[in-house]
């Protein structure tokens, strides 16, 4: 037996799955552009249409691949080829359209590193090396929410993780960023850093995760109402 999502009509698009439907209420309730299964592509033989691309043909635009659970090593090995091949970063969405964790603003940046336990781990070129032995407190509470995928093929830093949707406090420009840290907004590149500081203060760590505007989306998105459907669910 195999079971398949209906179709969810929202906003003139014919969304398959009502999650994806959701993200789509998310998106408009912030002003983001996206569209949706704008061009299908064949990935290592495979074809593959990828779901949103986020702020379409602007600077910072992104693939957006929404999942009901955790991806398959497939499905993020397609989304990397995506990403290589466009030369556009992909994400690989899994949590649920609800706020991906609590107000954490009162972390000083020790807190959220966490890094005040640590081991020793033998490196080829640096010899020993310190790393931590224990994940930050603050996440243990959490889930991870997606994947990210650039198109340079090399992971960053985190590429499995806490990736969170976030405004700038300075432009209001939202975009996935890690732990909901601000850090620097591509909208500040043509600021030298000691302008940053002047104008904005420090930009970490800032969290910005649960900016009315991202908290009011996550609501709208929650309660949407679609046609064919009487629960909403
Ligand atoms: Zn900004």
């Amino acid at each position: 037996m195999t079971i398949q999502p209906i179709e969810t009509r929202y906003a003139g698009h014919r969304f398959r799955s009502r999650l994806e439907a959701r993200w789509a209420v998310f998106m408009d309730h912030m002003g983001i552009p996206w569209d949706y299964e704008p061009q299908g592509y064949v990935v290592d033989g495979t074809p593959y249409l990828p779901d949103f691309l986020v702020y379409p043909g602007q600077e910072g635009q992104f693939w957006l691949e929404i999942k009901g659970g955790f991806p398959t090593k497939d499905e993020v090995a397609k989304a990397q080829g995506l990403a290589i091949g466009t030369e556009i970063t992909a994400f690989v969405y899994w949590a649920k359209p609800e706020p991906p964790a609590p107000d954490l603003s009162h972390l000083t940046e020790e807190q959220l590193n966490g890094w005040d336990q640590t081991g020793y781990v033998w490196t080829d070129d640096c010899g020993w090396r310190e790393y931590p032995t224990l994940p930050p407190a603050w996440q243990l509470d959490l889930w991870p929410t997606a994947y990210r995928l650039n198109p340079s093929g090399k992971p960053t830093k985190i590429k499995s993780g806490f990736h969170w949707w976030t405004e700038c406090a300075v432009c209001g420009h939202i975009r996935l960023a890690v732990s909901g840290q601000q850090g620097y907004c591509p909208r500040f590149d043509r600021m030298t850093s000691e302008e940053i500081h002047r104008k904005v203060g420090r930009l970490y760590p800032r969290f910005g995760h649960r900016a009315p505007r991202v908290l009011a989306a996550y609501n709208a998105a929650k309660s949407a109402r679609f046609e064919h459907g009487q629960s909403g669910a």
